[in-house]
């Protein structure tokens, strides 16, 4: 029997993991306050430690491991950041770390992890094809699985960003936050309702391959295909045997909005132009759906940064106006 995360596990995951990540800045955005008519911030955890905020799950999952375990090391599938992150905590406690990931992922994230010291397997097309492998090595080898969102420490890790939040902006009326697997929304939505019930918190994803709202709406876990997006950070399914995510997103999230890649890459290069942040795709949501004008809001609002690892080559042609347009080509 699996339980939802609570406030309390997630307080005590931020006295696990103070001094491993890093608190990260909160600043009022002027160009989307003036646009929204509401004073909007920006919470900065782009700029966390390894460029996104898996290192709080990572870390918290990986203080949280045994001496016996810790000396098995440590493997997950990963698009990218989660696997980072993994790799950067296992290294500080001098662990092993396997990191299987398909061949979607970019080649900038792969180098990162493979520079951190990290064994990297690069397995099928998809997320679920590394999954099964992750499972195979720990049949093999006896490794202990740490997935990306599916698992108690790494959803109570990152909540202790929704913590931070609700006591940044207190009188908060809505939190958007990115939605892929979950486990981000479902710590953050956990921790500021349970400092803030009124508060909304709503879950943003790209409508190619939103496997959550596509579940969400079926009203249980479904396959969807994987497809190339400008949010790459948000691909893969929430497996078909969720545990945790599926019920905490259907249970805490007031609403789930998709967006094209048109809207992502406006909200990349806004996130560029006017705030002078360098994000990735995914990290771009929130600015995105509101720029997109897809949520309003009454009072003030908090929009995720979750990430930055963007290809800069990437990056420069969708500042330029020029990836939509390639991509579709
Ligand atoms: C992993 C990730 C997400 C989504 O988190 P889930 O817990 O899978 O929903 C959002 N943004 C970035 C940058 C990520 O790396």
């Amino acid at each position: 029997m699996t339980r939802a995360i609570t406030l309390q596990d997630i307080r005590a995951a931020r006295e696990r993991i103070t001094g491993k990540v890093e608190r990260t800045p909160i600043e009022l955005s002027q160009s989307l306050s003036e646009r929204c008519g509401v004073p909007v911030h920006l919470k900065l955890e782009h700029r966390q430690t390894t460029g996104s905020f898996k290192l709080r799950g990572a870390s918290n999952a990986v203080a949280s491991l045994s001496a016996e375990e810790k000396a098995r090391g440590v493997i997950a599938s990963s698009t990218g950041n989660h696997g980072r992150a993994l790799a950067h905590a296992a290294k500080l406690e001098g662990m092993r770390a396997v990191i299987c990931m398909s061949r979607m992922v970019p080649r900038n994230k792969l180098d990162e992890i493979r520079r951190l010291g990290a064994d990297v397997r690069i397995i099928g097309d998809s997320q679920d094809e590394a999954q099964k492998e992750v499972e195979r090595l720990v049949a093999q080898e006896g490794l202990m699985m740490l997935p990306p969102f599916d698992h108690p420490d790494i959803i109570a890790g990152q909540g202790t960003l929704g913590l931070e939040m609700i006591e940044q902006v207190p009188d908060a009326v809505l939190v958007l936050v990115q939605l892929s697997g979950g486990g981000l929304a479902s710590g953050i939505a956990g921790a500021v309702k349970g400092v803030s019930p009124g508060t909304k918190v709503i879950g943003v994803s790209m409508a190619r391959g939103a496997a959550m709202k596509v579940s969400l709406d079926a009203g249980r876990p479904v396959e969807v295909e994987e497809l190339p997006t400008l949010a790459d950070s948000l691909g893969g399914g929430i497996g078909l045997d969720n545990r945790l995510t599926f019920a905490m997103c259907r249970d805490l999230l007031d609403d789930v909005i998709l967006l094209s890649e048109d809207e992502i890459a406006t909200g990349i290069r806004h996130a560029y132009e006017q705030e002078r942040e360098i994000v990735e795709g995914a990290g771009a949501v929130g600015v995105a759906a509101l720029l997109a004008g897809k949520v309003k809001a009454n009072g003030p609002v908090v929009v995720l940064l979750s990430g930055r690892n963007i290809d800069m080559n990437t990056h420069r042609r969708i500042v330029c106006g020029k990836a939509i347009a390639e991509r579709d080509a």
